[in-house]
């Protein structure tokens, strides 16, 4: 069974007097440990579909299922639950919250669920040390360079278990390097951590080392990369 399957979603904003179809009748479904790439010009809807995939805006029309539910009728509360147990998100910008260590930074969204301060503890470190991070454990973000903090980004996204991972060009505001070594180290514990991800980004040589890469394209989507 696939862990999302969006099935003709439509999306539409009302700009003044005009009604924009952002989305019109897409299809998608992503598999258990299947890392998806989404391109697209700007403006076609990606981060419009993200939204829609991470629970946090509904669409017009279409149906949406994660991890076997259907989330089509879920009320606000049913649906902050199934975000915090499946997801898990990364943006472009980092988010760290800047007058806590990187450390902290990892442990604090663990502090929403059942697990103990010492599990908390260990799962940090673990993600940190796996990312290269063990020496900057205790440093602010302030002090962190720009890929580590994406890296401690990553590390929180991923500290509660998240099936899917959701992430909107996490690497789009590093240098060309930096960008590469952490995309390479995102891949890398995706796949150890056995997680599926849709992650949008503009750079199509991060996009075709995924499993699979799909095109925004008139407000649905089609398999391979732009041409
Ligand atoms: P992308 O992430 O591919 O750049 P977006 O999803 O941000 O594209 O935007 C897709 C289209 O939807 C754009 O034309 C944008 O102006 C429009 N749009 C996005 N959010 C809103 C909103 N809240 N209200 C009105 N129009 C919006």
């Amino acid at each position: 069974m696939s862990l999302l399957t969006l099935a003709g979603v439509t999306k539409e904003y009302q700009n003044g007097d005009e009604v924009v179809q952002v989305l019109k009748g897409l299809d998608l479904a992503i598999q258990p440990g299947e890392l998806v790439a989404l391109v697209g010009p700007s403006g076609s809807g990606k981060s419009t579909l993200l939204q829609i995939v991470g629970l946090l805006d509904n669409p017009t029309g279409g149906s949406i299922w994660l991890d076997g539910e259907d989330c089509t009728s879920m009320n606000d509360k049913q649906r902050t639950m199934l975000r915090r147990e499946a997801l898990g998100f990364v943006y472009q910008f980092h988010h760290l919250l800047p007058e806590f260590t990187a450390f902290e930074n990892v442990v604090l969204p663990q502090a929403l669920t059942s697990i103990s301060d010492a599990d908390a503890a260990d799962r940090a470190e673990e993600l940190l040390s796996k990312l290269g991070l063990e020496h900057r454990m205790d440093h602010r973000p302030a002090k962190l360079s720009g890929g580590e903090r994406q890296r401690v980004a990553i590390a929180r996204a991923l500290a509660n278990h998240p099936k899917l991972l959701l992430a909107d060009e996490p690497t789009g505001n590093l240098d060309p390097d930096t960008a590469e070594e952490a995309f390479q180290e995102f891949l890398r514990l995706s796949r150890e951590e056995g997680l599926s991800a849709l992650v949008a980004t503009h750079n199509l040589e991060l996009a075709e080392r995924m499993d699979r890469v799909v095109s925004l394209k008139g407000g649905v989507l089609v398999e391979g990369g732009q041409d």
